[in-house]
């Protein structure tokens, strides 16, 4: 079980979320191409793309969800249909990312 970021985030991406996460397991996915998808520019400048979360390192806590200014975060057996791809996504880019992606993409209330 983990929780997993849909398609709101593009375009959002304020990092709320990553306030209260005990265990740091958003990464950044900077895709230019998922704006140009949802036809939304980024809310800062050049930062494109989303956040995705590490389903290994999730802890199923919930403290996110609510953090989220535009409903973008579900548990993964909760995501809207029309948004599903979005778990095999944060899946995907999360666990293809090497140790060292990892560590340089990973997003922290720390900075
Ligand atoms: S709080 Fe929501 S919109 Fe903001 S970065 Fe997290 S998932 Fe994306
Ligand atoms: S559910 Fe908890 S552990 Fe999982 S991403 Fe959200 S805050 Fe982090």
């Amino acid at each position: 079980m983990t929780y997993v970021v849909a398609e709101p985030c593009i375009g959002t991406k304020d990092r709320s979320c990553v306030e209260v996460c005990p265990v740091d397991c958003f990464y950044d996915y900077a895709s230019e191409d998922l704006n140009k998808k949802v036809e939304k520019e980024p809310a800062m400048a050049g930062d494109h793309g989303m956040l995705v979360i590490h389903p290994d390192e999730c802890i199923h806590c919930g403290a996110c969800e609510p953090e989220c200014p535009v409903e973008a975060i579900f548990e993964d057996d909760d995501v809207p249909e029309q948004w599903t791809e979005y778990t095999e996504l944060n899946a995907t880019i999360s666990e293809g990312y090497s140790d060292e992606e990892l560590d340089a993409n990973r997003v922290t209330s720390k900075g």
